[in-house]
């Protein structure tokens, strides 16, 4: 039985816990919850990069900032599909399309985003789609292509959201979890951290979370990449311990979900992930690009070393599926 009634003071108390309590109890329920061996390796593949109309002042990709990424056109199906082979030949068991813009529209680009979910899907894949605000016809449409999950970041709490970006709001954000939770696709939504927020922003994001009935199976906690050229170029880099924390908490509230190690991964160690596996991370996002940085991921052979030294399994496929 999951549990729902989580307080903010309640997370809190947790997350202020004597690190090395915290980290042990977090590892308890992983052990609990999931294989402590598995690791699941994710690819995103960004289908449609630059150009984007929003003011997310952590992203690469919007229009409004000098960051040098050019704005490209819808990439071919024939490429989407090729590049999903190697990832999945790679070991890579969940493909991400990603897309830079305010919201999906109802036009020939939607009809070939679910030729490509249809395609990946038959190579076995679990696919999810992080394509902005959708409509629930377009959710059920993508479901109907093979759609395993959606990405729909809440980033931090609704009061420094705000801070960040302000071309749609939290609750635009909230009220297209509920389509997609309606639609019975898999809920993915995660946080950025490191943006300048408080600790406290980062524990009402999780908080948020927690309230949510079910909670949503994927959580990716991203480190802000501070990309040159956005409001955020000059934010100081997350101290691995603050990483850890929100880790270990996350894994104590939300104890069933797949937590991911996204964004920033490409400056963490080796040791650095063996504590964040310990602590109750159990995904990778390798082999492709992140959408809001447009920055390489960990290499391959970096992965590879890891899932050889920690003796790690790569998940497959619809492993938690009910
Ligand atoms: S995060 Fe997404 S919506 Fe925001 S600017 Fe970047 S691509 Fe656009």
């Amino acid at each position: 039985m999951i549990h729902t009634g989580w307080t903010f003071e309640a997370i809190k108390r947790v997350h202020e816990r004597p690190f090395f309590e915290l980290l042990s109890q977090a590892h308890a329920v992983h052990k609990e919850n999931h294989d402590l061996c598995e690791v699941q390796v994710c690819t995103l593949i960004s289908i449609k990069t630059g150009g984007c109309s929003e003011d997310c002042k952590y992203c690469s990709q919007s229009a409004r900032y000098q960051t040098g990424i050019q704005a490209t056109p819808l990439m071919e199906y024939e490429e989407v599909l090729r590049r999903a082979k190697i990832a999945i030949a790679r070991g890579a068991s969940r493909i991400c399309l990603g897309a830079a813009w305010r919201q999906l529209r109802e036009n020939s680009q939607f009809n070939e985003i679910l030729k490509m979910v249809s395609g990946i899907c038959a190579l076995g894949a679990e696919v999810c789609c992080t394509l902005g605000m959708l409509t629930f016809e377009q959710i059920e449409k993508l479901k109907e292509a093979g759609l395993y999950a959606y990405n729909h970041n809440l980033d931090s709490s609704e009061n420094f959201y705000k801070t960040i970006i302000t071309t749609r709001s939290y609750q635009e954000r909230l009220a297209t979890l509920d389509l997609v939770e309606k639609a019975g696709v898999s809920v993915c939504c995660g946080a950025i951290l490191g943006m300048g927020e408080e600790i406290d922003d980062r524990l009402e994001f999780l908080h948020t979370l927690s309230l949510r009935t079910p909670h949503p199976e994927s959580v990716p906690l991203n480190k802000l990449t501070a990309v040159p050229g956005t409001p955020l170029e000059n934010q100081p880099k997350l101290a691995i311990w603050e990483h850890l924390r929100m880790i270990a908490t996350t894994r104590i509230v939300l104890p069933k979900a797949t937590i991911r190690l996204s964004a920033g991964r490409d400056t963490m160690t080796k040791e650095q992930h063996a504590l964040a596996f310990f602590a109750g991370a159990n995904s990778i996002h390798g082999g492709g690009i992140h959408l809001t940085a447009v920055v390489p991921t960990a290499t391959v052979d970096f992965d590879d070393e890891m899932f050889t030294l920690f003796q790690l399994k790569k998940r497959p496929a619809y492993a938690y599926t009910a």
